[in-house]
C-alpha cells in the first residue's frame, strides 16, 4: 500500500521509536517528584526543552512549554491569550483557511463576547498581508495565521505579516500555527516577530499525543488546565516524559535535514503534478508557494469521499480535507473561502508526500490515477 498522506501523520522515525522505548524502560520516575528517580525524568524533561529550542532556531529553553499536540497549543495560544485580561482588549484576526484547532477556538471564543475577523485568503489560497493589517483594530489582541495550509500547502507570507506588524501594531501578539511548515520551510521565529507558535511531533515523524507551543519570553496566557505547576503553570498534568524525549528527537532530526529533504520532495511534487495534469476533468490547486509536501486537487461532480476509497481501493492512501474534518462531508471551508463553487469544495483531494517516497512510487501512484479515472470518469459524466 502506498502511503501518501504524511500530512495527516507520518511513521515514527526508528531512532525515535528506540529513544522512546529505551526512556520508557529506564526512567518511571513522576519529573515532578523531588527524589532521585523523579529527578532523572526532570533531567530529561528539560534536556528535551533544550534540544528543542535549539530546533526552534536557538530560543530559549524556558520558552517551550509541552502539550499534547497543536490541538492544545493552538487552543491555549489563541484562549489564553483573550481570557482573563482586563485592559478591555477583545478582538482577534484570524483567517477562514486555519485548522479547525484555531478556527473553532475563535468560533468558542465568539460565544463567550469576543470579537474575531475572519481574513479570505485571495483566490490561489494565499492570504494577502495588507488584508490582515487593514483587520487589526485598536482592541486587537492577537494575529493568528498559519505557516503552510494543511490542505492546499499555500506557504503563506508569516515573516512578512510579522514583520510589519511589529512595526505597525506592537501591542498586538502574532500566532502561528507551525505545524505543516516545520519540516520543509524554514521560518526563523525572532525575524518572523513570532510570538507564539505551535508544533506537533507527529507531523514529522514523533509519536502522536505531543506537541509544543513557543511562548516569547515576557508574554503572559491565561491557562486551560488547572491543576499541578507543570509547564511554568500553564499546562497541568504529568508530564509524558518518554514521548517527549521522542518528539525531541524528531524535531530535531528534520530541522537538521530540512533543506535536503525538501530539494528531494519538490522534485517529486513536480513529478506528482504532472501525472494529476494528465487529466483533463482533474484541476491542480496552484498556490503561488506551494509547500513540497503537498498536491492538492478537485474532481468537481464528484465527492471526495469516493474519490478517495476509489484510490484507496488500488493502492494508494490520500486525504479528503484534514484529518481532523475528514468524517465530515461537508464542502471544504478552505476551498470556499478561496472563490471556489461547492462542487469543487466537494471533490478536493490532497496528496502528501513523506521522507520514504522515491521516484518508483510516484509512478506508481501515476498508474493508480489513471486506473481511477477510468472508474471515475463515467460516474462523473453520469452526474451532469
Ligand atoms: N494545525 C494544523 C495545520 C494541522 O495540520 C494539524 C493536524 N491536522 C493540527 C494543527 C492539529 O495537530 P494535532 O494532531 O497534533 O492536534
Amino acid at each position: 500500500m502506498l502511503n501518501f498522506d504524511h500530512a495527516a501523520s507520518t511513521p515514527v522515525h526508528p531512532d525515535v521509536i528506540r529513544t522512546i522505548a529505551e526512556v520508557m524502560q529506564v526512567h518511571n520516575g513522576n519529573p515532578s517528584s523531588i527524589h532521585r528517580n523523579g529527578e532523572a525524568s526532570a533531567k530529561l524533561l528539560e534536556r528535551s526543552r533544550e534540544v528543542c529550542a535549539g530546533a526552534l532556531g536557538g530560543v530559549k529553553p524556558e520558552e517551550i512549554i509541552f502539550t499534547s499536540g497543536a490541538t492544545e497549543s493552538n487552543n491555549l495560544a489563541v484562549k489564553g491569550m483573550l481570557l482573563g485580561r482586563s485592559d478591555g482588549r477583545r478582538h482577534i484576526v484570524t483567517t477562514t483557511i486555519e485548522h479547525a484547532s484555531v478556527y473553532e477556538s475563535c468560533k468558542q471564543m465568539e460565544q463567550l463576547g469576543f470579537e474575531v475577523t475572519y481574513v479570505k485568503p485571495q483566490l490561489d489560497g494565499t492570504l494577502s498581508p495588507e488584508d490582515i493589517f487593514a483587520a487589526v483594530r485598536k482592541d486587537t489582541v492577537l494575529v493568528s495565521v498559519m505557516h503552510v495550509n494543511n490542505e492546499t500547502g499555500a506557504v503563506q507570507p508569516v515573516t512578512e505579516i510579522g514583520r510589519q506588524l511589529k512595526k505597525i501594531q506592537p501591542h498586538v501578539r502574532f500566532h502561528v500555527d507551525g505545524v505543516q511548515g516545520f519540516a520543509q520551510v524554514p521560518l526563523d521565529l525572532r525575524e518572523a516577530g513570532i510570538d507564539l507558535y505551535s508544533l506537533s511531533a507527529h507531523k514529522l515523524r514523533g509519536p502522536r499525543g505531543v506537541g509544543l507551543l513557543y511562548i516569547r519570553e515576557g508574554i503572559t496566557l491565561f491557562p486551560l488546565l488547572s491543576g499541578g505547576d507543570q509547564e511554568q503553570g500553564l499546562r497541568a498534568g504529568t508530564e509524558n516524559v518518554a514521548s517527549i524525549v521522542g518528539a525531541a528527537k524528531a524535531f530535531r532530526l528534520v530541522s537538521e535535514s530540512r533543506t535536503e529533504r525538501a530539494a528531494k520532495m519538490n522534485l517529486l511534487r513536480e513529478q506528482i503534478i504532472e501525472a494529476v495534469n494528465q487529466h483533463p476533468t482533474l484541476t491542480v490547486t496552484n498556490p503561488q508557494h506551494p509547500s513540497p509536501h503537498i498536491v492538492h486537487f478537485t474532481f468537481p461532480g464528484l465527492k471526495s469521499e469516493v474519490i478517495l476509497h476509489t484510490l484507496e481501493g488500488l493502492g494508494a492512501y490520500v486525504s479528503a480535507q484534514s484529518a481532523c474534518s475528514a468524517k465530515t462531508e461537508k464542502p471544504s471551508r478552505v476551498l470556499l473561502s478561496m472563490g471556489r463553487t461547492s462542487e469543487e469544495a466537494l471533490s478536493g483531494i490532497r496528496i502528501s508526500l513523506g521522507d520514504e517516497h522515491e521516484a518508483y512510487d510516484i509512478q506508481q501512484l501515476s498508474k493508480i490515477l489513471h486506473q481511477a479515472i477510468d472508474v471515475l470518469q463515467p460516474l462523473e459524466g453520469r452526474k451532469r
